[in-house]
């Protein structure tokens, strides 16, 4: 596809639509728990999502669970909010989502903390002046809308509001800028529970008739897929399957994501008679969903006053300047180049002195005012961020950043002058503690 033929000069007079104290563009873990702070905290708060439903990769994404050991006030108040006795919770020690149980529980918290949400608008740009963001630009079935905020959360997974105002980044792992594969998740039904089996992790890898599970994987699956990974649901006979896997994408394109959808669909095709064949349990099961989001593991890594390391994560570092606290996960790097852990990856060896914190300056992109990064994109290096990526550490970072933010607004100083320590007293007040 040529995208480079022309360029087209417009001029654009664009409506300012509101104000608000705080605006939030992305609604995943991290943006709903920003959006979710800050209303609660009384600040005028906008959340801006560009699919049907809030939740992001946990909803859109047909998750499978909540990953990890992390703690923390709001993410047990989600868990606890969208928990339901299941037939299959006995099979799994997880935190089992159901997607669509959890976008009305979404909805109805949103709702509750006064937040005003627009959902099918896609955050285009941000406002700035100078180096400082002051407002985004969105563009929905309204038509082109500018909104103005004292502070703006990027919470989009890929930094895009951030990438627009000019925040430094890189994509990918450190040497080469290569990138985690993405997947559309999917279910099946049909699964007789009695016998079925449940491979959570590229290193389960038992006995099963035929082979070795990740064994037959590799050797029947179409290449880039290639590992076995089902996760119990709540809903009877229905299984969650994390099989697709399509590497070299960028999912910062349009173009990249729309191939990454066709090859991913096709392998559908193939892992479902592959279920039928090979796994026990699986004889009977069909497809009945698939993903309304691709999941995209990794892209943009911004450059924020300080990147978080794979140490810090190992070391259990508490900073002085810390905002999400009691985080917990192994470095989870799916294979840049076909299935299975990639040689950088640690699961089941993974082992570190205990939970770890993420500093306040992860969150503050390099040379841009007004603006805070919330979830994956925060900065990190590639190893660290296969860690904080997980959806329960995203919650926690979206919590502190909304924090900051409204700590700053009721002081009257930028995001980078906001006091610390109020910041944590405020946190401290919604119950999360360091430990
Ligand atoms: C296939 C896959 C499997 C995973 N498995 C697990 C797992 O089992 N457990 C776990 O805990 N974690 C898992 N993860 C990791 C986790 O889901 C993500 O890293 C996490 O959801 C990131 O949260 P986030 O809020 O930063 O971004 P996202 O969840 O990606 O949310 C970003 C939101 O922003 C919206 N958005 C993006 N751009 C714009 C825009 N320009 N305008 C408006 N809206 C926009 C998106 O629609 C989306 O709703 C998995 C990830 C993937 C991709």
């Amino acid at each position: 596809m040529n995208t480079q033929t022309e360029t087209l000069h417009e001029t654009l007079t664009t409506p300012v639509a509101g104000r608000y104290d705080i605006i939030v563009a992305g609604s995943g873990p991290a943006g709903f728990a920003a959006a979710i702070t800050a209303g609660r905290m009384g600040a005028r708060t906008l959340l801006l999502e560009q699919t049907h439903a809030v939740g992001g990769i946990a909803t859109s994404g047909l998750m499978s669970h909540w990953t990890g050991a992390t703690q923390g006030p709001l993410y047990n108040e989600i868990l606890e909010r969208e928990s339901q006795p299941g037939p299959e919770e006995k099979y799994s020690g997880r935190h089992i989502i159901n997607p669509d149980k959890l976008k009305l529980v979404m909805l109805e918290m949103l709702q509750e903390a006064g937040v005003d949400l627009l959902l099918y608008t896609f955050v285009a740009a941000p406002v700035m002046e100078g180096n400082r963001v002051v407002g985004v630009i969105t563009e929905n079935k309204n038509g082109r809308q500018a909104w103005r905020a004292a502070s703006v959360i990027d919470a989009t997974g890929d930094g895009d509001l951030a990438a627009r105002a000019g925040a430094p980044y890189r994509k990918g792992r450190e040497p080469d800028g290569g990138m985690q594969p993405v997947t559309i998740m999917f279910k099946v039904a049909g699964v007789d529970y009695s016998r079925a089996v449940f491979p959570g992790s590229f290193e389960t890898n038992f006995e099963i008739p035929g082979g070795r599970i990740q064994d037959l994987g590799h050797a029947h699956l179409p290449h880039p897929a290639g590992h076995v990974l089902l996760y119990p649901s709540s809903l009877p006979g229905v299984v969650t399957v994390n099989m697709t896997n399509q590497t070299g994408i960028d999912g910062t394109l349009a173009e990249d994501l729309t191939r990454a959808e066709l090859a991913c669909r096709r392998q559908i095709e193939q892992i479902v008679p592959f279920l039928r064949d090979k796994i026990p349990g699986y004889e009977k099961c069909f497809l009945i969903s698939t993903a309304s989001l691709m999941g995209v593991r990794e892209t943009r890594h911004f450059i924020g006053d300080y990147t978080l390391t794979a140490e810090d994560i190992v070391e259990a570092r508490v900073f002085d300047d810390w905002i999400a606290t009691r985080c917990s996960f192994n470095f989870d790097i799916h294979n840049v180049t076909g299935a299975g852990l990639d040689k950088d990856g640690v699961q089941h060896k993974f082992r570190s002195k205990g939970n770890y914190t993420i500093p306040y300056r992860c969150l503050l992109p390099q040379g841009i005012e007004g603006l805070l990064l919330a979830g994956r994109s925060i900065s990190g290096t590639h190893k660290a961020h296969s860690s904080f990526r997980v959806m329960p550490i995203c919650v926690n970072i979206g919590q502190g950043a909304a924090t900051a933010a409204v700590t700053a607004l009721r002081d009257g100083v930028g995001l980078r002058e906001v006091d610390i320590a109020k910041v944590q007293h405020a946190l401290g007040e919604q119950g999360v503690t360091v430990g």
